[in-house]
This record gives C-alpha cells, structure tokens and sequence, in this order.
C-alpha cells in the first residue's frame, strides 16, 4: 500500500482507490493534506496489470472455451486488478515527467 513521502502514514486501500481513481494526478494525502503523485515506476507496473483482464481473450485464442465461461472471467479478473492495484501504487511529493529510473 502507498505511502505518503511527506508523513509517512500509509494509505489504506479504499483511500488509494478512492484517490487514484481521479484523472487528477495529484492526489491529496487524508493524513497530512499534501499533494502526492504516483510515481512513474508504479505506473509502469499498474500497467502491466492490465494483460491479466485481457487473459480469457488469450485462453480463447488456444483453447475452444466456451464464451459464458470466459464472460463470467472478465469480473472476477477486474476485481482481483483492482485488489492488488493498490499494493503497487508508489507516491512522491513531487510530480515527475522524465528522468526517473
Ligand atoms: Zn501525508
């Protein structure tokens, strides 16, 4: 789960939901009210996320799976992207565009 550069406090998962889930990108901290960004590197990451919603469209691609099965897969793998998704949201204080490693 984040934590905030400027308090350290952690953020639970609803408040890093509910946070991330604005076109924002500055998100404010509940604890201490500074402004924190996600950092690139976890954004990276979230990214790669996002092949585990499209995984049934694979499965489907090599294997006669039938189509109700595959449909009932695509909530259960959107909620389990949107559990772990917090665990890998990483904040900064300060908003970075190029550079970072
Ligand atoms: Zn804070």
């Amino acid at each position: 789960m984040p934590i905030c550069e400027n308090c350290n406090h952690q953020w639970s998962w609803k408040q890093t939901i509910k946070k991330t889930t604005t076109l924002n990108p500055a998100m404010t901290c509940p604890y201490c009210g500074e402004k924190q960004y996600q950092t690139q590197k976890s954004k990276g990451r979230i990214g790669m996320l996002t092949p585990i919603v499209l995984l049934p469209l694979i499965i489907q691609m090599f294997f006669d799976v039938p189509a109700v099965i595959l449909l009932s897969l695509f909530p259960i793998l959107f909620v389990l992207v949107l559990f772990l998704y917090p665990f890998l949201v990483k904040l900064s204080s300060k908003e970075k565009y190029i550079g970072e490693p």
